[in-house]
């Protein structure tokens, strides 16, 4: 398992966001070619799609949301959320698990050696 390895909620999260920029400059740059009015068009649906699609990435999200268990984060305190086996506090990163078969194997080796305990 990789070290920068972030929250899976938030790393979903931030590429529904960034799909509703993208939807919205798509439709920007279809503003200039008003000109011909296919290739606008073309872009503005390129534009609508990427925006519904954030939608439904959003949507997603909620419906994870509901499967995710919520803990309460040992290292800062804050009630987080974990998606699978291992997944990453929200708020600081401190790796977490529910399988304790996982716990103190290298997930957690690799972070002991980081965070000196
Ligand atoms: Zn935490």
């Amino acid at each position: 398992m990789a070290l920068k390895y972030s929250s899976k909620i938030n790393k979903i999260r931030t590429f529904a966001l960034s799909l509703i920029f993208i939807g919205f400059f798509i439709m920007y740059i279809g503003i200039f070619f008003r000109t011909s009015p296919i290739i606008m068009t073309i872009f503005m649906m390129l534009g609508l799609l990427s925006i519904v699609g954030s939608t439904v990435v959003y949507f997603w999200i909620g419906m994870l949301s509901t499967k995710a268990v919520q803990v309460t984060c040992p290292s800062c305190g804050k009630t987080t959320k974990i998606l699978g086996r291992v997944d990453m506090c929200m708020y600081c990163n401190e790796p977490l698990t529910l399988d304790p078969n996982l716990e103190g194997k290298d997930f957690d080796e690799k972070y002991n050696r980081k965070t000196v305990e």
